[in-house]
């Protein structure tokens, strides 16, 4: 999942000076996890900027703020409140605040949250990042681990330098990647897969902005 955090309310009225309709989407998925986009803040937002003395033309939870089509097809059923509305305001990861861009072409919209990481979810409420989206995943020959995700350096042949007594040089509460993966693959009998150098990361892979369509039986990805 996507994780997020609200953005001062200092920062959102900023973007809302001298609009005053405004219309409020929010996100039942990630945002709703991480508490920044559910039912409960699009309420407080709305409440909010009531005293704030803007008028709410509508808010509306998506069960994912990304998902394109379902945000047009409900802006579809709300022609009349998107006449009068001056702003949007979205509650949700930065893809949903470009799908309301894309909806609303002729309506300012604006992030309520600043979007962090991909995370893992360890239990309600807490979130590690899980994955750098790299675009050649190398977990195979780490043990599972991230190396680029969980090494600061993102070192691809490891440890650096640095390790101190097994944590990392860069935050010393915190294990060194490089040493979690020696442990790792000593327990499932992989520890000739450090025998093998990896090759410089291929950045074409992350290649900005990615496009994929899948269909059944068939993956294509497009730039
Ligand atoms: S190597 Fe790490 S960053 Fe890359 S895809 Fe795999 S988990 Fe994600
Ligand atoms: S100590 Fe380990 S985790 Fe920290 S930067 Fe060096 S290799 Fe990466």
């Amino acid at each position: 999942m996507i994780t997020t955090k609200k953005k001062e309310l200092k920062t959102i009225l900023e973007y809302l000076e001298g609009k005053k309709n405004i219309l409020l989407i929010g996100c039942g998925a990630c945002a709703e996890q991480c508490m920044t986009g559910g039912n409960k803040e699009l309420l407080e937002m709305a409440e909010i900027l009531k005293k704030e003395g803007k008028n709410i033309v509508d808010s509306l939870l998506l069960e994912e703020a990304c998902y394109s089509l379902l945000l047009k097809k409900e802006l579809r059923q709300r022609k009349k409140e998107i006449e009068n509305t001056d702003a949007v305001l979205i509650l949700s990861c930065g893809v949903g605040v470009s799908c309301a861009t894309e909806a609303l072409p002729k309506v300012p919209s604006y992030p309520a949250l600043d979007t962090l990481f991909l995370a893992r979810v360890e239990r309600h409420g807490h979130f590690t990042e899980g994955c750098s989206l790299c675009g050649e995943c190398v977990l195979a020959f780490t043990g599972g681990i991230c190396p680029i995700t969980y090494c600061p350096k993102g070192i691809l042949n490891g440890p650096c330098g640095g390790v101190v007594d097994g944590m990392c040089e860069a935050d010393i509460e915190t294990p060194c990647a490089w040493v979690a993966i020696y442990t790792r693959l000593k327990e499932i009998g992989r520890l000739e897969d450090l025998k093998r150098t990896a090759p410089p990361k291929d950045h074409s892979m992350k290649r900005k902005p990615g496009k994929v369509v899948v269909k059944r039986n068939d993956f294509k990805k497009i730039y």
